[in-house]
């Protein structure tokens, strides 16, 4: 399997993708590693994914290389993306214990009851590319943690950077066979899935996580699957700083070449300072160097996936046949590798591509609407259920909007946000289950009630 760089089209890396025999191989050593990894204490576990944090510190240089090198990501976002996601082994360490301590809920009558949480057992992570240590961390940091075995497979577009997890979660004392990494597309991700897991944990696109969902549906192991989304962004007139909104607006829309999951999809706003919202979101997006992605000002790379431009290309067809006004970016460069400069159309509504599919890319289309009531219509005339923001002064009028959202994760006056002391979940096509927070520690286990006489 070729490993491309898609800033250069070269290849960096040739690996040999796995096999059913080799999946099976793996599987079993799990299955024998995660008996003994249940037994460590909970403090012994953490201990050893803190030094794995450690170790990526010690590492950071490399492995920013690495993802850029793989994905395309500049290198200041590849080092924001692996310095960020340190907060979610922070999170484990003050709150681990507590969440996976036994509870007591019936002390003192005849039947004493009380909860212990056991891990899963053996659990698949299928993985994405966009963002692998934080998509990456929500699932087997906290899995292991919980006393689970892990079969970790990256996405083929993050492999380089899936087996360095692989190796310094080795290092720092998780157990060969407690975590294994397994290499290749989508044709081994099927293995996964006809293999005897305890739990699939999907990070990815609706398509594949609904194949996913009905391939595994007659075992009756949980299903988590954190999806895509079509996330939409409001600009209310009563803002003050409308350059400082539009700024914000554009990088919610454009960092890691808007391909985040919970990236700006779609903006509307409010007619009265849509012209001068327009002007300053355009002159941002301008200002954004777009080039070698080992760079450290460089803000837009290329795509990481070559497959996505004829995506983008389309929408911005089937706009502008509709009437949309292409006012910036939207095209190739005079050198190799996957580039498209980012993309902003106006004059455009919902009967386009654009503003109902998801982009996944450097592109966004800007709406003009003439109340809050149109606003809520649009925004919530999706498949998707993901996040929704709004810009505003005011609390009350946003939260107005935000409540009629049927969304995992609302923001006002912030977007594109993670954190992981609230769960981070989609509803409809954006997804079905929650990681971090408690939440996201407690799906990797199960509850067993204790009826206790004495
Ligand atoms: P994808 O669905 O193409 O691939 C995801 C993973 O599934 C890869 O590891 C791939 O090899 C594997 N896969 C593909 N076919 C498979 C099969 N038949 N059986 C088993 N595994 C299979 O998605 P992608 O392009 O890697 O990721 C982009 C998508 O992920 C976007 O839609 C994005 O919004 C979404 N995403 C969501 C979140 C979130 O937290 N909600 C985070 C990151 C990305």
């Amino acid at each position: 399997m070729n490993v491309i760089n898609p800033a250069t089209e070269e290849v960096i890396s040739v690996l040999t993708p796995d096999t059913a025999a080799t999946v099976a191989a793996k599987l079993k050593a799990l299955r024998a590693g995660q008996k003994n990894w249940q037994n460590h204490s909970v403090e012994e576990r953490l201990a050893i994914i803190e030094r794995f944090g450690e170790l990526v510190v010690e590492n950071k240089p490399e492995l920013a290389r690495i993802l850029t090198s793989e994905t395309g990501k500049p290198i200041s976002q590849s080092i924001n993306e692996i310095n960020g996601s340190l907060g979610r082994i922070q999170h484990l360490k003050i709150n681990a214990e507590k969440w996976l301590e036994s509870e007591m809920i019936t002390p003192k009558d005849a039947t004493v009851e009380f909860i212990t949480h056991e891990p899963l057992g053996v659990i698949a992570n299928i993985s994405a590319w966009n963002f692998p240590y934080n998509v990456g961390y929500n699932v087997f940091l906290y899995a292991l943690v919980a006393g689970n075995a892990v079969l970790y497979k990256p996405s083929e577009f993050a492999s380089l950077t899936g087996l360095k997890f692989g190796a310094l979660l080795h290092e720092a004392g998780v157990p060969a066979n407690v975590f294994e990494v397994v290499i290749g597309s989508g044709a081994v991700g099927q293995y996964l899935l006809e293999a005897d897991l305890d739990g699939y944990f999907f990070t990815g696109s609706y398509k594949t996580g609904v194949h996913i969902t009905q391939t595994v549906a007659h075992k009756l192991v949980p299903v988590q699957l954190e999806l895509g989304g079509k996330d939409p962004l409001y600009v209310m007139d009563d803002v003050v700083d409308v350059r400082q909104a539009a700024i914000n607006a554009a990088e919610g829309a454009f960092y890691n070449n808007g391909q985040s999951c919970c990236a700006v999809e779609r903006i509307y706003v409010q007619e009265d300072i849509y012209e001068e919202f327009v002007q300053h979101f355009t002159e941002e997006v301008k200002s954004y160097k777009l080039g070698d992605p080992m760079e450290e000002d460089t803000f837009t790379g290329p795509l990481t996936r070559p497959q996505q431009i004829a995506v983008l290309a389309d929408q911005i067809k089937d706009a502008v046949a509709k009437g949309a006004q292409l006012v910036l970016g939207g095209e190739s460069l005079n050198r190799k590798g996957y580039f498209m400069s980012p993309a902003v159309l106006t004059g455009v509504n919902h009967t386009m591509e654009l503003m109902r599919e998801e982009s996944f890319g450097p592109i966004i289309g800007i709406q003009k609407v003439s109340s809050d009531e149109e606003a809520t219509d649009l925004m919530r005339d999706t498949p998707y259920g993901l996040t929704a923001a709004v810009f505003s002064e005011d609390e009350a009028r946003a939260r107005k909007v935000l409540d009629q959202m049927n969304v995992g994760t609302v923001y006002w006056n912030c977007c594109d946000r993670v954190s992981p002391n609230i769960p981070w979940s989609g509803r409809k096509n954006s997804g079905l289950g929650a990681t971090l927070s408690y939440m996201g520690i407690r799906a990797f286990t199960q509850p067993k009630a204790y009826h206790w006489r004495g």
